[in-house]
């Protein structure tokens, strides 16, 4: 009578208390009126016509082998295996009603399970709803639209929770989604995989998968690196976008809250503690405080520290600089180098900021040099708030440094932009005035050209000159806002260039 076809849209799992280490076996389906020939665990009512079938809200037994496993929480079984689950649909009221949950269940739910120390994630999450979003970055589920079907609220214990299986049925629909990442790539240490699996009513009669029957080992019982294997088809975590979403419409706010310096000292009193010598040599009666650096006015996409910067493209970070690839770059390489704090230009530089410029351009130039390749970098102090370095590559028997500086030259002539080749050794900071805005570009070899702005100057022009078809030929790539990449293209692109940079990156070996 209690499990009716189509009645429940709840899922069991069987043998939970008397698995063996093994986990959950597999095994005879069967249903009884009144008893069960296993235990077996249900979620509660999704509507207020079933309600009555549950006694007590917080979890009962049903009947013989029966339990239901209440409103929300986490249950554990004998072999270690971790379950945790939430009862009935979402509700925006509070109190819910007796067969909902609400955000007030979801945050008691999370609070309890994330407390715990070494918290990695649970073996298990049962849930009604679907999540929504689940179908983001994966599969089709078929009929179902994610964007617009299940709840958000159910997303967010996914997301928290990290469940190596998710189940939910409420759909009445069967579908199965790639797996997907619990870590950012490269920015976080690797994590397990989850995967959603939803299962359509019991019994249905489009013939519709209903049962799920698998075997697992606990999550704590397994070998670590076991755990985090990345399986051919993972994706990205389809939840990850909305929670990115929700920190965009609060960015402004946030950046105003000085973003960057908490991130810059911390760094250094790292720093500090690893190279105590280091130290002693610089400062002799007092230690040198650190400069602060200039704080931004708004939100700054590349101060390290702040919420809009796109972290998935940054390659390396040192102590006062570090890089990261172009958005929507004129090639796959080609890289940016940036200072962690808010400076405008070059010329406003602390000599500790230089110093490490310095230093991720000669290892530049050695890793491009390895493939073949030399850099051309250019930096245009105007209409700009945070410094950016822009490293190209062109292929050494491409064209020869002559021919590089000369396109620019005559580019440059062009547009009536008076480019002068400035000495050898001589440093930028000695032609630029502080404060005023310039362009210079700078060969691999120390050659560079500069140009004093004066009025107005065309943005883009030294990608320009390089995607000419006397230099790169890419055209089509001249101008960034045409080259947008997925963001998995993007994230791939900069674990390719972090894994070739790694032998020449000092920032690992510091
Ligand atoms: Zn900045």
């Amino acid at each position: 009578r209690l499990f009716s076809p189509g009645r429940f849209l709840v899922l069991c799992l069987l043998l939970l208390g008397t698995q063996q280490r093994s986990g959950v076996g597999q095994t005879e389906y069967m249903w009884f009126s009144s008893s069960a020939p296993i235990p077996t665990y249900v979620l509660g009512a999704n509507d207020q016509e079933t309600v009555s079938y549950f006694p007590e809200l917080s979890g009962c037994e049903l009947a013989e082998n029966i339990t239901y496993l209440g409103r929300r929480g986490l249950y554990s079984g004998t072999s270690g295996l971790q379950i945790a689950y939430l009862s009935g649909t979402e509700s925006q009221d509070e109190p819910a009603p007796a067969y909902s949950f609400s955000a007030k269940d979801v945050a008691e739910l999370k609070t309890s399970l994330l407390s715990t120390p070494n918290f990695k994630g649970v073996d298990i999450l049962l849930t009604s709803p679907w999540p929504r979003d689940v179908g983001t970055f994966a599969n089709s589920a078929g009929e179902i639209d994610t964007k617009k079907c299940g709840s958000k609220l159910v997303s967010d214990v996914a997301a928290s929770l990290k469940p190596r299986y998710h189940f939910a049925a409420l759909e009445k629909a069967y579908y199965e989604r790639l797996p997907y990442r619990n870590h950012t790539v490269l920015q976080e240490t690797p994590q397990h995989v989850s995967r959603f699996i939803a299962l359509a009513d019991v019994g249905n009669t489009s013939k519709k998968k209903y049962l799920y029957a698998f075997s697992i080992v606990p999550m704590s019982l397994m070998d670590p690196a076991e755990l985090v294997k990345q399986p051919q088809d993972v994706t990205e975590n389809p939840y990850r976008k909305s929670r990115k979403e929700a920190q965009k419409t609060k960015a402004p706010l946030c950046a105003e809250e000085e973003p960057a310096c908490q991130f810059f000292f911390d760094l250094n009193k790292h720093q500090g503690k690893k190279r105590p010598s280091h130290e002693k040599e610089r400062g002799n009666s007092q230690p040198k405080q650190a400069k602060k650096p200039p704080q931004p006015t708004g939100p700054c996409w590349f101060c390290l520290a702040s919420p809009e910067v796109e972290k998935h493209l940054v390659v390396s970070i040192g102590t006062h600089c570090y890089l990261a690839l172009a958005k929507g770059g004129l090639l796959p390489d080609h890289v940016l180098i940036l200072p962690i704090g808010h400076y405008q230009s070059v010329v406003d530089l602390s000599s500790e900021v230089v110093e490490e410029v310095t230093k991720y351009k000669s290892a530049l130039k050695e890793f491009f040099r390895s493939k073949g390749k030399r850099y051309v970098l250019f930096e245009r102090n105007y209409r700009s708030q945070h410094l950016q370095l822009q490293v190209i590559p062109v292929p050494l028997d491409h064209c020869t440094s002559e021919d590089i500086k000369e396109s620019f030259i005559a580019q440059a002539q062009e547009q009536q932009i008076e480019l002068l080749e400035i000495p050898e050794h001589s440093d930028i900071t000695q032609v630029a005035q502080p404060g005023t805005p310039y362009f210079y570009v700078e060969l691999d070899t120390g050659e560079k050209l500069f140009h004093r702005i004066r009025g107005r100057f065309p943005l883009h022009f030294g990608r320009e000159v390089l995607a000419s078809e006397a230099l790169l030929a890419l055209p089509q790539r001249a101008d960034w806002r045409r080259c947008a990449a997925e963001r998995a293209e993007e994230a791939a692109q900069a674990h390719a260039f972090r894994r070739d940079f790694q032998p020449f990156d000092f920032a690992l070996r510091a």
